[in-house]
């Protein structure tokens, strides 16, 4: 479509990015241009009717926050370990070397709200998976996941089976 190929115009390679072998994809770009970010945030904020954005820190916050506005929803964030300052609830899960953990407050969310979790790019699933068990945790119900990029390959999509998931493009 129009708008995926005005993503990729927008996104660039990185190698070796942030260690050899890697090959990173570098949204700065397109962050820095009004009429694509114009377009991905509200193609995002259309997507479904819900009460909250989730954005996973720190890239999904930047994308999440607009398109909570957009939205007229409001904006919880998933956040790494240790940051958050009230009471909250954590979800770990395996890197391809350790694991890590995230966290959202215990309250973030009222019973049964509707969640769209938003973030930059699903690699191989890890993260998206951790944050809809610790929305579903919360109280709350996950309508969809929605990201910038979906990088295939790595087969992320079967990780998060049975929610809903919105990638602009797929490489
Ligand atoms: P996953 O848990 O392996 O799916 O990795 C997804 C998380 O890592 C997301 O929060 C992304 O922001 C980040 N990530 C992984 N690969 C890339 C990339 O190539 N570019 C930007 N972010 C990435």
């Amino acid at each position: 479509t129009e708008l995926s190929k005005m993503i990729l115009d927008k996104i660039r390679d990185v190698p070796d990015y942030p260690k050899p072998g890697v090959l990173f994809k570098d949204i700065t770009p397109l962050l820095a241009d009004p009429v694509t970010m114009a377009a991905v945030v509200d193609e995002l904020a259309g997507l479904h009717q819900v009460d909250k954005i989730v954005g996973i820190e720190a890239r999904g916050f930047i994308l999440a926050a607009p398109v909570a506005y957009r939205a007229a929803a409001g904006f919880v964030p998933v956040r790494k370990k240790g940051k958050l300052p009230a009471e909250t609830l954590e979800e770990s899960y395996d890197l391809e070397y350790g694991s890590a953990t995230i966290e959202v407050h215990r309250d973030a969310f009222a019973p049964g709200d509707r969640v769209l979790i938003v973030d930059d790019v699903l690699a191989t699933g890890g993260t998206a998976k951790a944050t809809v068990d610790l929305v579903q945790r919360a109280g709350a119900r996950v309508v969809a996941i929605a990201v910038l990029m979906e990088l295939g390959f790595l087969k992320g999509r079967d990780r998060v089976e049975g929610v809903e998931l919105h990638s602009l493009v797929i490489v």
